[in-house]
This record gives C-alpha cells, structure tokens and sequence, in this order.
C-alpha cells in the first residue's frame, strides 16, 4: 500500500489530484461533503422528465488537452462523441440566417477564404482580431479589446467569450479570452472538435474515475464534511469532520478541492474569488429529428446553446445573473419560443426542468483573476485545487482538471 493522500472535494479537481496521484503510487482517501461525486459536474435522475440530466450541459474542445489526458487514464475518452471535423452551426433568431462555421482540420487556417465556412456578413481579415487580446494590457477587459459593433462580434467572439468566461463582454478577462482562443480556435481545426458526453457528465467523468481509485485501492467516504482544519506550525495536523478528527502526519499530503468560498473558511488568510456568476439550463422532455453535430449556437435570442439528447431538447445561458429572480414557467415560456423559431414544435411546452445555478463559476473578470491562489500554501502538506485557483484558465471542466493535476504535480515534486 503507497502513502496516503487525503483530498478533500469530490469534483473534477479532486478527482483529478485523486487520479494522478493513485497513479504514481499514493493511495488517494477522497472526503466528499455530498451524497453524490462529482460536483458541478455530474448526471442525476430528474423525476419530472422521468429521466437522467447533467446539472449542467457541458460542451469540450478536443484541445482541452488537460481533459482529454484525464480521460484517457481513466479509459473514458471513448464516451465523448462529436462530429470527426470542426463544424459549429448558428442560428441568428433577429434575421433567421443559419449558417455553420468550419474551421480547416490541419493548422493552416484555409476555410477563412472560403465565404460558405465564415460567419455570414464577415471577411477573412475580420477573424485576425482576436490576436489583439495576447498584447491587452493586465485588468482589459474582452469589449474593451475587441470592436463590439461588429458583425463578428455579435455572432462569434461575443457567444463564445460568454459561454466561455461564464462572464459578459463588458466584464470578461481578455487574458482569460486569449487563454481559450490560444489553446482552441488559434491551434487549429484539430483543436476544436466539439466533443459532448454519449451518455452523461457520469458516465464519462465521474464514474471511470472512482473506478481507477478503487482499482488502485483508493478510498472515497460521501456524506462527509470537512468542518475545519487543525494547523501545527508549519504543518496541517489535523483534519476535523464534525468533531471526528482525523490526526495527518506532517509529511502526508493533503489537497482541498473545495468551492472557493469554502476554502476561504477554512484555511486562515487564504484570499480566493468571491464573485461568482449564474448559469441557467431548461430541459424539455421532446424528442426531434437529429439534426448533427447535435447542438447549436444561438444568437439574438434568450437560448444561447441547444444541445439535443435523447428525447430532450436542453438549453444553456451563461452569465445568467439578469434572469435569476424570473420565475421558472416565464423562463421556460421565452426559452421555448427560441427553440420553436429553430425546430418543429408545437406550442404547448412539454414536461420541462429550469434549473438555475447562481454560483457556477467564478466571475471571470480581471479583477477576480487576480485573487486566484497558486496550489501551495503556507503549509508544508496542504495543496489546494480547484477551478477558481490560478490556471490561467477559466472555470471550466478543463480548468479544474488543471487544478488537480497542478496540485499533484506539485505534491510530487515535494516528496
Ligand atoms: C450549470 C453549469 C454548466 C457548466 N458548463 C460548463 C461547460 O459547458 N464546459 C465547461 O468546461 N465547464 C462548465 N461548467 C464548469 C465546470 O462544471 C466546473 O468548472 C467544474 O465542474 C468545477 O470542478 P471543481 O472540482 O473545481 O469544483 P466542484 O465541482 O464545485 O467540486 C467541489 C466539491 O467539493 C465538495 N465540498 C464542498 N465543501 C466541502 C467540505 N467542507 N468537505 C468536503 N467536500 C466539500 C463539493 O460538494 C463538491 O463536490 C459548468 C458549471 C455549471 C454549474
């Protein structure tokens, strides 16, 4: 049996510490608050449309190396399907247009010359713009940067930034922008194969994962809290959950993979992002003829992402704030008319789900970013992750990876 390592947190980025970890020989105890692993990023039945939903609809790029690399351990990359080439199609609801842009599949960015695989209303040149955010200064923000009256704003870098960031324009990280495009758009068509999971966020990313633990003797407790953290000096000593104290030897490492403003509570000093932002999700129990890739981009309407599953239809609206305090029938009522303007439906609204998550993610603004911790702490065995510590990438699946493997990595290297 290798060291322990205890990780407190059971989403993707104490799964990913936990996954790294047992594969360098460490035996990873996973402490869990709910009853259910995953986190932000997990699948559950939904009783009224008598189904399983994702809490959330999570769209990957095939560049979100961090991602991929994780699946693959855990023998799961299968389970992500998507189209074999780059194809993201738009409706704009204002004019009724359709159209798909293309991206080349090698690195040379070919298609751009080619009007059918632009955003209709845009030139070649126009798509050059985004380079203008890797030389923004620290603190600009993404419509401070690029030109908001143009075509291509509106109905490209706008959705993409605010699916992206979970942030508006007005408020969003250029460098944080930048961060995506880079690794994405910027790297090639290879690197934008729109990826979803067959089954759910489970099967594909929670699953697989607790059953490399448990083959590699990995321990996962559920329904047990971390109430506080005992601290000797130098070192983290003890572990408290309600009163049961577990005793840490200062030399075992410890990561916590909790919410931002649970780590703030618990660990002494420690300054994270307070801000977060809303994510809204309407599921409808419908079934319509597949139309591939199986999702679509949503522009001048309240739907910002359609995404069609078996027998439902799902929407996703980023940096929802402004919708919070709607009420759920209202929401589902403008959501459904955005979806009858795309695909047949009549005008009776199936059984359907609102779901709002007012804490998504952290408000991916310059001034947020720049509270983001690195993994280490002032203790010499405590290590944090998570998708609000310092990635340099958004609170994405693809940042809490990071995370987790950051903080492994770093565990490694301290031993
Ligand atoms: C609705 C929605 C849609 C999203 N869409 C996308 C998308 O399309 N693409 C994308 O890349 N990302 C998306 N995201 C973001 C992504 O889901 C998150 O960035 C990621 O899941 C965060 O993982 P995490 O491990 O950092 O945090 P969490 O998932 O929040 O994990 C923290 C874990 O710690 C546990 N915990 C908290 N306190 C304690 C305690 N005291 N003791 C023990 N355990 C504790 C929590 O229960 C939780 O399981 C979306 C998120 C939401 C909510």
């Amino acid at each position: 049996m290798g060291r322990t390592v205890h990780i407190i947190g059971a989403g993707l980025s104490g799964l990913a510490a936990a996954v790294d970890m047992a594969s360098n020989g460490y035996t990873p105890v996973v402490h869990e608050a709910g009853p259910q692993a995953g986190g932000r990023c997990r699948s559950y039945f939904d009783a009224v449309l008598k189904t399983r939903i994702d809490n959330g609809n999570h769209l990957l790029l095939s560049g979100n190396r961090h991602a991929m690399d994780y699946l693959e351990k855990i023998g799961s990359r299968e389970t992500l399907k998507g189209p074999s080439r780059p194809v993201f199609p738009f409706i704009d609801l204002k004019s009724r247009e359709r159209w798909t842009l293309q991206p080349s599949a090698g690195k040379l960015p070919l298609w751009l010359f080619d009007r059918n695989r632009r955003v209709p209303g845009t030139k070649a040149s126009d798509y050059l713009e985004p380079v203008k955010l890797a030389f923004a200064r620290q603190g600009k923000t993404v419509g401070a940067v690029l030109d908001k009256s143009s075509v291509l704003y509106r109905r490209l870098w706008e959705p993409l930034a605010v699916s992206a960031l979970n942030t508006t324009t007005d408020e969003g990280s250029a460098a944080l922008f930048w961060a995506i495009i880079r690794e994405t758009l910027g790297a090639g068509g290879q690197a934008c194969l729109p990826l979803v999971p067959e089954e759910g966020l489970s099967e594909s990313f929670i699953d697989p994962a607790l059953a490399y633990l448990a083959a590699h003797g990995g321990e996962i407790h559920l329904q047990h809290r971390l109430s506080r953290l005992q601290f000797d000096g130098g070192a983290l000593r003890g572990l408290d959950f309600g009163g049961t104290i577990q005793l840490i030897d200062p030399n075992a490492p410890v990561v916590l993979a909790v919410t931002a403003p649970v780590a703030a509570g618990l660990v002494p000093g420690l300054k994270t992002p307070q801000d977060h932002r809303a994510i809204l999700n309407l599921h409808y129990a419908v079934e319509v003829p597949r139309r591939e890739p199986g999702f679509i981009g949503v522009v001048g309407g309240t739907a910002e992402w359609v995404f069609q599953k078996p027998g439902l239809l799902s929407v996703t609206v980023s940096a929802a704030d402004r919708l919070m305090d709607s009420d759920a029938e209202t929401l589902a009522e403008i959501i459904w008319s955005d979806l009858r303007e795309i695909y047949p439906l009549p005008e009776s609204m199936p059984a359907h789900r609102v779901v709002k998550e007012k804490r998504a993610t952290f408000a991916a603004t310059p001034q947020q970013a720049a509270l983001r911790p690195s993994g280490k702490t002032r203790w010499q065995n405590l290590w944090l992750a998570g998708d609000w510590t310092a990635t340099g990438y958004p609170g994405t699946i693809e940042g809490s990876i990071r995370s987790g493997r950051a903080a492994a990595a770093l565990i490694l290297k301290n031993a």
